[in-house]
């Protein structure tokens, strides 16, 4: 049984009919009362959105597309329906919630993180394309108001568990480990032809369609290098990837003394959901106690860097920092999103995000708008490449 806190804790779910979003509602439901639902939101999907409101007694609702709320506003009466980008940002604010998880996909996502933080409450972070996209913002945001982040990435989270014992100046690395995706082992030329359906089929995690693709380009690796950069302050250099392809291994740090720690477990997303949504407290979550002998070995290989470029993309734009992470962060959603749509290739996707990178220019980050402006200029910008693609 979980052990009870004093006082239940209020939470927004942002991205609630997403997969992260339900094993959260799963996590909330075994909380035995200690996590209290108080609003959710979807992007389009209503219907699924009021089925979850209603099992766990929500009464304030948020959908970003104004058309899906206006139907939800009709079919349900029991409670509020909130719509678009201000719908959003007054369910954060006016919930008198403890903590938002934001498991909204993408860029969409940055909103909802810079409210949730203005104010001063503690962030459970999904969506890790707002510390892509606005890393040094958000962080000093957070910092001026006390509000916690606290990461949901499967590799973040071991990061964070593994590092709160250790003291400042004592990590000399952090090491991402990466599955490698369905297509790990293939060369360049092996690529050009994948289909979707093999693109979605992830050999160890079941998640949403874009973070699956991300991992088959080895793209989401490269998101978490920028996510681990701003939310730890380690530089590029000391932040490593290594593929391992049973995902057991989570990440590792490295010591000055030479140890390296590691954290493990069977790929779970509710381990890292429950360690954030009821951080500080540890409860219980119904996971198989992992069986060395079963699983035999593990293995480990560098990341190809030829066959998946994105990695380095990634990497590079991180380093080259100010929009750039913005950029190269529009230009994969948009290539993904055409890639998933039949329109464009698989090997398109990064040579969309390099050819957007090199067409856009750098700008530095003075305020959150600078990103709106270098978000929108890169999808447009990459649209315009994948026409050509399509063209071509
Ligand atoms: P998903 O596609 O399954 O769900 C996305 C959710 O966001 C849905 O509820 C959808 O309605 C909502 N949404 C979509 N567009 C929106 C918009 N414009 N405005 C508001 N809401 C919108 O995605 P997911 O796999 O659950 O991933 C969510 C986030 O968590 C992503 O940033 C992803 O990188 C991250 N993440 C996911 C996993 C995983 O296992 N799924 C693991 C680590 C990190
Ligand atoms: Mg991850």
């Amino acid at each position: 049984m979980p052990k009870l806190r004093h006082v239940p804790r209020r939470l927004v779910i942002l991205g609630s009919t997403g997969s992260i979003g339900v094993q959260a509602l799963d996590v909330v439901e075994r909380s035995g009362g200690e996590l209290v639902p108080v609003a959710l939101s979807a992007g389009t999907a209503w219907e699924p959105l009021i089925r979850q409101a209603r099992r766990h007694g929500v009464s304030r609702i948020a959908l970003a597309d104004p058309d899906a709320a206006a139907r939800a506003a009709e079919a349900w009466t029991d409670g509020e329906v909130l719509s678009g980008p201000e719908g959003l940002v007054s369910l954060i604010t006016e919930s008198e919630c403890e903590m938002v998880l934001n498991a909204i996909v993408g860029s969409a996502g940055l909103l909802a993180t810079v409210a949730t933080l203005g104010e001063g409450i503690d962030l459970a972070l999904a969506n890790k394309e707002s510390l892509v996209v606005g890393g040094e913002l958000v962080t000093a945001l957070a910092e001026a108001t006390g509000a916690s982040i606290i990461p949901v990435d499967s590799e973040h989270s071991a990061l964070h568990q593994l590092i709160a014992s250790e003291q400042a100046g004592t990590i000399d690395r952090l090491i991402l480990t990466a599955s490698g995706g369905p297509f790990r082992g293939r060369g360049a030329s092996e690529l050009a032809h994948v289909t979707i359906e093999e693109a979605l089929a992830h050999p160890t995690w079941s998640m949403g369609g874009k973070i699956t693709i991300d991992s088959a380009t080895l793209m989401n690796k490269g998101l978490e290098i920028i996510e681990a950069h701003h939310l730890f302050g380690t530089p590029y250099e000391r932040i490593e990837v290594v593929v391992h392809p049973q995902s057991i291994i989570h990440s590792l740090i490295g010591l000055c003394d030479g140890a390296t720690l590691a954290h493990l477990g069977y790929p779970d997303m509710r381990v890292p959901i429950s360690y954030a949504l009821h951080h500080p407290a540890r409860v219980e979550v119904p996971v198989a106690p992992l069986d060395l002998p079963a699983l035999g070995s593990l293995t480990f290989e560098a990341p190809d860097e030829t066959a998946f470029p994105c990695l380095r993309l990634a990497r590079e734009s991180g380093r080259a920092g100010g929009t750039a992470p913005c950029t190269m962060n529009a230009a994969n959603e948009v290539a993904v999103h055409a890639f998933l749509a039949g329109r464009l290739p698989f090997p398109g996707i990064a040579s969309v995000i390099e050819t957007t990178l090199e067409r856009q220019e750098v700008q530095r980050l003075h305020s959150f708008e600078s990103l709106t402006d270098a978000d929108a200029e890169a999808r447009a910008l990459a649209a315009s490449l994948v026409e050509q693609h399509a063209v071509a």
